[in-house]
């Protein structure tokens, strides 16, 4: 019987663990965490009838990873779906809401979408001209598109995921589909186009196996009561095989791996799983492999606060899932989560739940200010872009020092070193959100695989 320590229970150490247990179901788990309670990132609240989300809210039906899970662990009775008005989406350009999504027709007029659809047709006949081995998003996207597309489209949709700024982010890891689409077909439109016949096929496989009402019912999804309740639910599981409340602090290489907690205990292990932040890892790691640990420092975090505000009244009730900005608008927060437009129960009824996003990697100074000015930013946010002056009857806020690990251009080099790099140390395994994608689906999907390749 072998001692497996895993270290992290975000969701990618929940994930993988659950795979493991049940593919292993001899070995002896052991998952350490630091917080009091499982989940990182998960993080949800329940104040006077709102329910806030801190980090993640949902996860969409674009891979059945979240359904795969919640399937294996009897999970169904907890999932929720979004509302039909979740698939509307916004941009905010030019003094408005451009809507993205929902009514074709409101769409196509949208400021934000002039000359999309001639920028598609003509990539199509563009030649494939790249030549590096890896590109920004900027570089690749103006490159194919042009700058409208780039600047307006793109940049809010990346503010909106990654935090991240598109002159440092890498298409090659950030969207390996598009990437790839270029090389093979010659045009990122119809790559994607031979593709998702290809993902149709698989999808409707994977779908057969999921044959739960519920998942046809929305294209967004999350679980009753926050999605924390998600990563307790996955926590649960493990009864006292979870250990939460204790950092661990050092770790060394010897007959075995010796695992010290903060309370000085020391675990020995056979093999070790760190889903720790890429930071941690490092610094956990260095004393037994220092040209890794090295490697591990050099990938960076965006930091990004979310300001969560309840009103009581209908009149502040805004339809849809909410809107991003781009860079070029020049607006101090990424965008406006409109929490009531995208799930039922998440406000006392007739009341209205918003997130405000703030910081990122084009502006990581703005999460240094304190808490009541967060709040007020938030506020003149929702006044001067939805014409919301009402007070809120709650608010919460949270800082996210590194939120979202950037795939910066070059990050694959990192990713190949690190991977080869963990190969020299037998019993090692380092996963987590900088690796295989940073959505919650990517983290589930990256420790399924992980216990997939294992004998
Ligand atoms: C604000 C925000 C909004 C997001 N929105 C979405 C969204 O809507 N949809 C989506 O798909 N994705 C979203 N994401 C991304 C997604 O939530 C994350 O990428 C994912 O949850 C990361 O999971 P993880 O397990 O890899 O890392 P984490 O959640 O960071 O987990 C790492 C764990 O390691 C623990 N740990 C750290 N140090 C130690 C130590 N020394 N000892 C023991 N334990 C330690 C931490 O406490 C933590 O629990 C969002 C992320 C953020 C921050």
């Amino acid at each position: 019987m072998k001692t497996i320590v895993f270290i992290g229970a975000g969701i990618s150490g929940l994930s993988a663990a659950t795979c493991y247990q049940k593919k292993f179901p001899g070995d002896k788990i052991i998952i350490l965490e630091k917080n009091p309670v499982a989940g990182g990132s998960f993080v949800s609240e329940q104040k006077s009838g709102f329910t806030f989300e801190y980090g993640p809210r949902g996860v969409l039906k674009t891979s059945h990873a979240f359904f795969h899970l919640l399937n294996e662990t009897n999970g169904w009775h907890l999932l929720k779906p979004g509302k039909k008005t979740s698939s509307t989406r916004f941009i905010w350009y030019k003094n408005q809401l451009n809507q993205l999504g929902g009514n074709p027709f409101k769409m196509l007029f949208a400021p934000a979408m002039k000359g999309v659809i001639w920028s598609a047709l003509k990539e199509r006949n563009l030649k494939n001209s790249c030549t590096d081995e890896d590109e920004s998003l900027e570089s690749f996207f103006t490159r194919r598109f042009g700058s409208h597309i780039t600047k307006v489209l793109l940049d809010a949709f990346i503010s909106g995921v990654w935090a991240g700024d598109i002159s440092k982010l890498s298409v090659r890891s950030a969207f390996p589909s598009l990437w790839e689409a270029e090389k093979k077909y010659g045009s990122v439109i119809r790559g994607l186009r031979a593709g998702k016949e290809e993902s149709k096929r698989k999808k409707e496989l994977e779908l057969a196996d999921f044959p739960h009402p519920e998942t046809g019912k929305s294209r967004f999804y999350s679980t009753e009561g926050g999605i924390q309740n998600f990563a307790k639910h996955l926590a649960e599981r493990f009864g006292d095989k979870l250990k939460t409340g204790g950092s661990v602090v050092s770790l060394l290489k010897n007959e075995k791996w010796e695992v010290e907690l903060s309370s000085g205990e020391v675990l020995l292990a056979d093999e070790v799983v760190f889903s720790t932040p890429a930071s941690v890892t490092a610094s956990l790691i260095e004393p037994v492999d220092q040209a890794l640990a090295a490697e591990l420092q050099k990938i960076d975090y965006a930091p990004v606060v979310s300001v969560n505000l309840g009103f009581a009244s209908t009149g502040t009730h805004q339809q849809g899932f909410g809107f991003l900005i781009p860079k070029i608008e020049n607006k101090p927060i990424l965008g406006i989560i409109f929490n009531s437009g995208t799930f039922d129960g998440v406000s006392p009824a007739g009341g209205a739940n918003y997130t405000v996003m703030i910081g990122g990697a084009c502006n990581p100074d703005a999460v240094k200010k304190s808490e009541a000015e967060l709040i007020s930013l938030a506020l003149e946010s929702l006044d001067s872009f939805l014409g919301i002056k009402e007070k809120p009857v709650v608010t919460g806020v949270k800082l996210w020092p590194a939120a979202i690990p950037q795939y910066n251009v070059g990050h694959f080099k990192h990713v190949e070193t690190i991977t080869s790099q963990t190969s020299k140390h037998p019993g090692l395994h380092l996963l987590g959100n900088w690796k295989n994608g940073i959505g919650v689906n990517d983290c589930i999907k990256s420790g399924f695989n992980w216990v997939k390749s294992l004998n």
